[in-house]
């Protein structure tokens, strides 16, 4: 695999900053009655405040997004696609009872490996067009691991219905092109493994640059609260240069301009 290239966050185009500012207070979520900030990560949904000034995503494929049960809700940012593309995005547990009545061989599996095509090949060898969902998992890589492997624990079995495990095993894997990640969080396996709504997101560029039928009306809106939140852990170090930085931060993550 060709080595882990940086991008461009500030390039990307969406414009957090006109809708997210820093006294944007908590709100009630009218469906859990919980306070959050910008949205809620059980009900997957924008707070009123800003919930009509938010970008609205139509993705060109349908999105998703199997969650390992014990991935938390409030670490992941795949949820960022469903606040942001709400009719296209669906979040599944696994395991789970959900009953996904879909047609494998329409579905791209994110997910590298040897057994991984890239969306190049698939337009070289004219079978991009037929795919009409993306699975995304979001998960440890050890939990990810576990979710594609044929083999299933008894203890999950019963409580499963076996199809998402059906979808993960014969869709088509598909790579994307390495990236460094601008993740703040700390994680373990190396700079290369990007958040899961990167991933998403390169996804979904590298297919809409792929495909001639595609739609990219606005796909960088999907690193809409992504970039926010980077911008505000740039910022809070940038102002706070005497307090040392926690040394989970790779050493040059502070972009001291
Ligand atoms: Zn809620």
């Amino acid at each position: 695999m060709s080595e882990a290239v940086e991008y461009d966050l500030e390039a990307i185009e969406t414009y957090p900053e006109r809708v997210l500012t820093p006294d944007i207070g908590r709100e009630k979520c009218q469906g859990c009655q919980k306070l959050c900030k910008f949205y809620c990560y059980e009900c997957y949904v924008a707070m009123p405040s800003i919930r009509d000034l938010i970008p609205k995503i139509e993705l060109p494929l349908h999105l998703f997004v199997i969650k390992h049960f014990q991935e938390l809700n409030g670490k992941s940012t795949a949820i960022h696609a469903k606040i942001l593309a709400n009719d296209s995005t669906t979040i599944h547990s696994y395991p789970s009872e959900d009953w996904l009545d879909i047609d494998a061989s329409t579905c791209l599996l994110l997910y590298p490996g040897k057994d991984a095509v890239t969306m190049e090949s698939l337009v070289e060898n004219k079978t991009l067009d037929k795919y009409k969902n993306i699975i995304v998992i979001d998960g440890t890589w050890k939990q990810a691991r576990g979710m594609l492997s044929p083999q299933m624990r008894q203890e999950h079995l019963i409580k499963h219905n076996k199809t998402i495990k059906d979808l993960l095993l014969n869709a088509q894997k598909v790579s994307i092109k390495p990236r460094k990640t601008k993740f703040w969080r700390h994680q373990t396996m190396g700079e290369s493994h990007l958040a899961t709504i990167e991933a998403i997101y390169f996804l979904y560029k590298e297919y809409t640059e792929a495909s001639k039928n595609a739609k990219n009306d606005n796909i960088d809106d999907l690193m809409f609260f992504f970039k926010y939140y980077y911008n505000v852990v740039q910022k809070n170090y940038i102002e706070n240069r005497d307090k040392k930085y926690t040394t989970k931060h790779s050493t040059d993550y502070i972009k001291y301009k």
